[in-house]
């Protein structure tokens, strides 16, 4: 109760409060969205191209710099110039449609790399932990394999690995399975899953509606920059919001 009083909203990780974002060529991308995220929520972000589901994942790692409003992470103001946007990096760790691993290393050296850089893990420590965590997405036996000689799949699990291998407070996913090859989007999520079952916190653009029924604490729906609407997953597919149903109606 008294954890409750002095800290109100330990709960909530990140907390995006009337985000706009206004691109340089006048897009105006993101329209005053807020969105709570609890420490350990799935949520699950959908809606048509061009709505901003990307440019509003990258406003929560500071890819993206934002034009007015918010965001807090774990109480922190990123938009504060004195915030260390780093160290904020590190934290949210993100995971791409294109896996972008690094062709000259193997599964091991990609994810090895930045506990070392960053983290300033030894060379043995973070070997062990890559190992430990190319054996949790499934990869004990492709640790050694360059990613040319990796699927679509085991090369976004290998990337998954490496956003992990940072300790991130949270991991956003954007469209992680829409360069797949349909028969390896199972074992990608099959491993979100898991982490989501594990207690990580995840912000995921998708289009897997399946994923989102049976994994998401919360589904949200993005049209034109706007939030539209922000539901359990039951109450969302049951929604009558109409301009949910004319974008299910194009893409179930
Ligand atoms: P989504 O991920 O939902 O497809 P995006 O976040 O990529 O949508 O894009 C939202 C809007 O912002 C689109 O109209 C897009 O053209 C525009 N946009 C995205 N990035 C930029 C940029 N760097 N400069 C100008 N406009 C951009
Ligand atoms: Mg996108």
């Amino acid at each position: 109760m008294i954890d409750h009083l002095t800290q109100p909203d330990s709960q909530i990780l990140i907390k995006a409060n009337k985000v706009n974002k206004i691109f340089p060529n006048g897009c105006h991308a993101l329209k005053d969205v807020s969105l709570d995220i609890q420490r350990g929520e799935v949520v699950v972000i959908i809606g048509p191209s061009g709505s901003g589901k990307s440019t509003f994942l990258r406003t929560l790692n500071q890819l993206e710099s934002i034009s007015s409003g918010n965001i807090l992470l774990d109480q922190v103001d990123l938009t504060d110039k004195r915030t260390d946007i780093n160290a904020v990096r590190t934290e949210v760790g993100m995971v791409f449609q294109s896996f972008n691993l690094f062709p000259h290393k193997t599964a091991l050296g990609n994810v090895m790399l930045a506990p070392m850089k960053v983290l300033n893990q030894s060379k043995e420590e973070a070997k062990q932990g890559a190992r430990d965590l190319l054996y949790r997405v499934g990869l004990a036996d492709r640790m050694n394999n360059y990613p040319s000689r990796l699927s679509g799949g085991q090369q976004q699990r290998v990337a998954i690995a490496r956003s992990l291998a940072m300790k991130p407070k949270a991991l956003l996913f954007d469209e992680p399975t829409s360069a797949l090859d349909p028969e390896m989007v199972g074992e990608v999520l099959d491993v979100m899953k898991e982490l989501a079952r594990e207690g990580m916190t995840m912000v995921v653009v998708t289009h897997e509606m399946g994923f989102a029924r049976e994994v998401a604490d919360r589904v949200v729906f993005m049209e034109e920059g706007e939030l539209v609407l922000e539901e359990t997953p039951e109450r969302f597919f049951h929604s009558e919001h109409p301009r949910l149903q004319r974008f299910l109606g194009q893409v179930l």
